[in-house]
Formats: structure tokens, sequence, C-alpha cells
């Protein structure tokens, strides 16, 4: 098959969050399963192209749009995105594809395009929401700039560019089974597409996040050689200044925005600092509050020797950490998929995380990891408390967990399978619908 991925994140080239990872591990998956692959994404000027790999990738080339010096957080990303489509499908124009996978609101609007004014590509279309928090609204200047408009999409006197995804594409995924039920709960406009809509777990790239071959770590480990573990955990304490003592070192690397509830995050590091153990965040934020608040925290926690708070966005750092910490914090309100936990549990670091989402669909109490229910700090600490008893009261059963996570399934073998399935289903149907046009 010809599949097509345009997408406004590729890992490790151009990466916000998760997002980009899966654009990466998928494409890499589809590759490997024979397929012909592209990866269309905007030439912003923050590419780093030398770790770009094998990858097929083209760049759409808008300097005044993409030369920004970042990917997201311009005043004008509905209109940047919305002409990245337009641009990606007139370099499309003439060649045949099968299927055209489009991800978030970033790209959604080339699913009407393809429909309504790329007839001739004549291919299937799977649209992919990652985060329903994100949906890409704006006015109608935008949509007169691109071209085209439907009322499908106008909620509340904005335009919703997601809506045009979800109305227009032939299939709509999201990027876990359970997130798949709690939108269909929550969101009226998604229920009423419920026949063409599903979840397919995303995976990790296995050979990216593997501690047997990791560069970034200072020795190597896998389950079935884990001493070597304990001294990357000394590493990085000596790496951040943190004392040496042997406790639980408990990590969270993620975006500082609401989704990821940083007042929880903050209630685990002193609650951690309380029972002895040792926190690490690594953290990145655009918002200023938040990035003050954080700063101030780690002025006031770190003198202890027991945290450690870093405020950027740092690929290398992340491995030393997911290569280093026993537990992994994953405390969100809610969860698409998450990929942390599931990069924590290869690592051997226990994920520690809030039953929802794609977080409920990986992790197991009493198998390879800790969960807590309500979003509050008292069900946190509780689950923080049962994990710290686990681990000095039993360390041979903590050491099973440990072993039964980092050898737990998390390629993307499955879910690429799964959309081969969809590709399949999507592209028969449009077959049978031409044929009967
Ligand atoms: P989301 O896409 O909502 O941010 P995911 O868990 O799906 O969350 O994916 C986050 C990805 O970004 C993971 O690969 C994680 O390691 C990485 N990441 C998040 N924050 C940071 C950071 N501050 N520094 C380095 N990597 C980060």
């Amino acid at each position: 098959m010809k599949i097509v991925h345009l997408a406004s994140e590729l890992a490790p080239i151009a990466k916000v969050g998760g997002l980009g990872d899966m654009i990466f591990g998928l494409s890499r998956a589809q590759i490997f399963q024979g397929h012909e692959v592209e990866i269309i994404l905007p030439k912003y000027d923050t590419l780093d192209l030398t770790l770009l790999e094998d990858l097929p990738v083209t760049l759409i080339e808008a300097p005044e749009l993409f030369e920004r010096g970042k990917i997201y957080g311009c005043s004008d990303d509905t209109t940047r995105f919305t002409t990245f489509c337009r641009l990606a499908l007139d370099y499309l124009k003439g060649r045949a594809v099968d299927i055209f996978h489009l991800h978030d609101w970033h790209t959604a609007v080339a699913a009407p395009l393809l429909k309504e004014q790329y007839k001739e590509l004549a291919a299937g279309c799977i649209f992919t929401i990652h985060n329903l928090a994100y949906q890409g609204e704006c006015k109608e200047p935008v949509l007169d700039k691109l071209g085209w408009k439907s009322s499908k999409i106008l909620e509340k006197g904005h335009y919703n560019l997601l809506r045009a995804g979800v109305v227009y594409a032939d299939w709509v995924t999201t990027v876990s089974p359970t997130y798949a039920k709690e939108v269909l709960a929550q969101d009226p406009f998604l229920k009423q597409y419920e026949k063409k809509f599903s979840g397919i777990l995303n995976g990790i790239d296995g050979s990216f996040w593997n501690p047997k071959t990791d560069p970034a770590l200072p020795q190597n480990f896998s389950s079935k050689n884990l001493t070597p573990k304990f001294e990357v955990k000394q590493y990085l304490r000596r790496k951040l200044g943190l004392s040496p003592d042997d406790t639980p070192l408990v990590a969270a690397i993620t975006r500082l925005v609401p989704q990821k509830s940083p007042e929880l995050i903050e209630a685990a590091l002193h609650h951690t600092l309380k029972l002895g153990g040792q926190f690490v965040l690594l953290g990145a934020t655009s918002d200023n509050k938040t990035e003050r608040h954080f700063k101030h925290l780690k002025q006031r926690v770190e003198k202890s020797g027991g945290a450690h708070l870093e405020l950027t966005f740092d690929e290398k750092l992340s491995h030393l950490i997911f290569g280093a910490a026993d537990l992994f914090l994953v405390p969100s309100l809610f969860e698409p998929c998450g990929l942390t936990q599931m990069i924590a549990m290869r690592y051997g670091a226990l994920p520690l995380v809030r039953q929802t989402g794609g977080l409920a669909d990986t992790i197991f109490e009493k198998e390879n990891g800790f969960l807590f229910g309500p979003p509050t700090s008292e069900a946190l600490v509780q689950t923080l408390e049962r994990a710290f008893h686990l681990w000095k009261s039993s360390p041979d059963r903590w050491h099973t967990l440990q072993i039964a996570a980092m050898e737990g399934d998390y390629s993307w073998d499955l879910s690429a399978q799964a959309y081969l399935e969809l590709y399949k289903k999507v592209s028969k149907s449009k077959n049978q619908e031409l044929l009967k046009g």
C-alpha cells in the first residue's frame, strides 16, 4: 500500500510530544511490513535533519509560515497548518495514494479537501485524534484563505478544524480504546460518528527506547541483567546533585500543562521527600505562571539533596531519567494514550498512574505498576505509600513486577496491524463506492 502521513510533528526531528513519536514509530513499523510510506511535514527552521535516519520524509516549504523558531504557539497557527494541508495536497496531485492518514486538527482539513477538491487522488482517508483537548478553532478568514468552508464544522461562531477530520474522514481513530470510550461519552458531536470511530493503542519504538542499547545511558541493562540500572541511578544522582542514599527514585517527564496535573506532581514530590525518597522532574512549559511557580519550587526543594527539577525539554536527559528511575509518575487528568508509562516500563521503572485513557489500557495493579482513581492528592499519596512499602518490604516482589513491566510487548507490531486492517476496510468500501458511482 502507498500510505501518506500528513503531520505536524515527527520524532526526533520535530517533536513536541507523543504525536511525533507516533508518526515515527508507526511509519517505521509500516515500512517494515513492506508498505510504501511517505511522511509529509512542514519545513520548520528548527528541524535537525541530521537525526532523520532513513525515513521517507517530504518537507513542504513555506518560510513565512514555518520559519518561526518553533512548531506551535503562533497567533496564526490555524492559517499556518491549513495552508500546509493545501500545499501538501497540491504537491501530491497526480500521484496514486491508497491511504491518507491525517493526525490531529493541524491536518484534519485535508479530509474535506480530499473529498471535494482532490477527488482524483481517490484514496481512503483515516483521521487520528491524538488529543481532543486541542481542536484548532479559527475564524472565517482562515477558511476564506483556504478556499473551503462548511457549516458542518461551525461551533458557537467559530470553525472547528478537528471536526473537519471527524465529519469527512472515512474512519476516525483515537490512540487508545479507553480514551475512545471516554471521549464518546463526553462529546455529543463525536457520538454522532460513533459508527466510524475506534481506539487503537499506540506503541513505542523498541529500538529507539531500548535500555540494552541506548547510547544515552552510561551503562546498558536488560531484564536479564538489571544490576547496571543501579549504576545508572547513581550516575544520574551525581549528575543532578542528589545524595547517593539507597532510596526509591521517583521521576516524572512531562509537559507541564493542566492535562498532566502539575499540582499532583508537586504533591507527589513533597510526599516522596516525606517518605525519604528522591524526586526528579523533567518538565517543560510555555506558560509563564507555571514556569515561575516551578522555578520557585525548585529553589525551595533542591537544597535538601532529595529533589531535582529541570524545567526544559531535554531528550537525552529523558533517556537517563527513564534508565535511573524506580517509580515513574503519570497522574494525568486524562491521557489519550500516554507513552511515558510504556517507555518507563521498558527501562524497569514501575509506573504509578491515574486510571484513565491509555494509562488504564497499559498499567495493571499487581502486574506491572500502581494505579489510583480519583484525581486527588489523597488518592495519589496512598498509592505512593503502597509503592514505597512494596519497595522496602518485598524487593523480590518488586523485582518480579519490574521484569513483567520490562518484558511486556509495547511494540508497534500489533497497532500497525490494526491500522492496516482499517486501511484495507476503508479502501475496500471506497472501491465499492467507486464501482457503484
Ligand atoms: P504528550 O504527547 O501528551 O506530551 P506522551 O506521554 O504521549 O504525552 O508523550 C510525551 C513524549 O514526550 C514522550 O516521549 C516523553 O518522553 C517526551 N517528553 C515530554 N516532556 C519532555 C521533556 N520535558 N523533555 C524531554 N522529553 C519529554
